[in-house]
């Protein structure tokens, strides 16, 4: 398995494409088996080469010990955010709001928020993000 990384030429998305070989990808290619999952279009080429970081290998191969290591690494790192954020549970737009304007002490927090809640607060500028793994309620471990 190699994996590329492509771009679509209209809007320049950058994606990831995994091939049996490099003839693989060169036959999906003339096929035109190859299209951005991101806006669908078909003229996708190789993008320029990002340096990696894993020294000197210079075949991008999938390692499955590295990907679950990022991935142990990210709970780890999204464990210690949460720690030091309060949760306020479904209060979450609402105290977020207060912050920014100014009648909550200024801190990190996190909870749970309705897609039009979100909505809601970036455009009221109010920068939200999105954690990137599931948060399970405490209690429900296992
Ligand atoms: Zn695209």
């Amino acid at each position: 398995m190699i994996v590329y990384d492509l771009a679509c030429r209209p809007a320049g998305h950058v994606f990831e494409g995994w091939f049996g070989s490099a003839a693989d990808y060169d036959g999906q290619r003339a096929r035109g088996l190859l299209s951005c999952p991101i806006c669908g279009a078909a003229d996708v080429a190789k993008a320029p080469m990002a340096p990696r970081l894993s020294g000197t290998d210079t075949t991008p191969a999938f390692r499955p010990e590295v990907a679950k290591a990022m991935l142990a690494g990210l709970a780890r790192a999204q464990a210690e955010v949460l720690k030091r954020s309060d949760d306020v549970g479904d209060r979450f737009a609402r105290e977020a709001r207060a912050i920014h304007d100014g009648d909550s002490p200024d801190r990190a927090i996190h909870g749970s928020a309705t897609p039009s809640e979100v909505r809601s607060l970036s455009e009221d500028g109010i920068a939200v993000m999105p954690l990137p793994l599931p948060v399970r309620p405490p209690g429900t471990d296992n």
